[in-house]
């Protein structure tokens, strides 16, 4: 068997940090921390699901430690906090945001994993993050970015999603 299936349809869900509970079906899904501590659950369509994209801003690289953030927007009426709610720990600033909304950051205080972020000016949604859900058949399928932004600060050595709406500057 190879080690990552090939058949997309049906949950994957590797061994991937603390939890071993999570799970998907065809309605929802769960997004857990790295430690565990925190697991949050979702609709992986409409209309509780809003949009799917990557980001190139400059906040995005730092606030990932990465290069690019992969995010998925829930509306908050659809989003759940199965565990862990008193764990997060929020980090605000609007310095740097280039719509001049303030960001408010929701990190797992054991871990550090970002869980999710809000924005003043989408008042009612979260972008949580692809790479925290357990079921990585749903990276590569309903959770499969339809756009990627700010794409002039992506970094050199990347050439952007395959057959994925590319923007310059926000989509949103
Ligand atoms: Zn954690
Ligand atoms: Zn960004």
């Amino acid at each position: 068997m190879p080690a990552v299936p090939t058949d997309k349809s049906k949950p994957y869900i590797p061994l991937a940090g603390g939890a071993t509970d999570g799970w998907s079906n065809d309605e929802e899904a769960t997004a857990t921390c790295f430690c565990g501590a925190v697991q949050l659950k979702f609709p992986t369509q409409g209309p509780g699901l809003v949009a799917t994209f990557l980001c190139n801003c400059a906040d995005c690289r730092k606030i990932t430690a990465s290069m690019f953030a992969s995010n998925f927007a829930i509306l908050d009426t659809h989003l759940t906090h199965v565990r862990g709610r008193e764990n997060l720990t929020q980090f605000s600033q609007a310095r740097t945001i280039a719509s001049g909304n303030t960001m408010t950051n929701y990190f797992c205080t054991t871990c550090g994993t970002l869980m999710y972020r809000v924005s003043t000016g989408f008042p009612g949604m979260s972008a949580l993050r692809i790479g925290t859900v357990d079921d990585f058949h749903l990276h590569e399928t309903k959770l499969k970015p339809k756009v990627e932004q700010f794409i002039e600060t992506r970094v050199s050595w990347l050439h952007g999603a395959e057959g994925v709406k590319q923007v310059e500057g926000s989509n949103f």
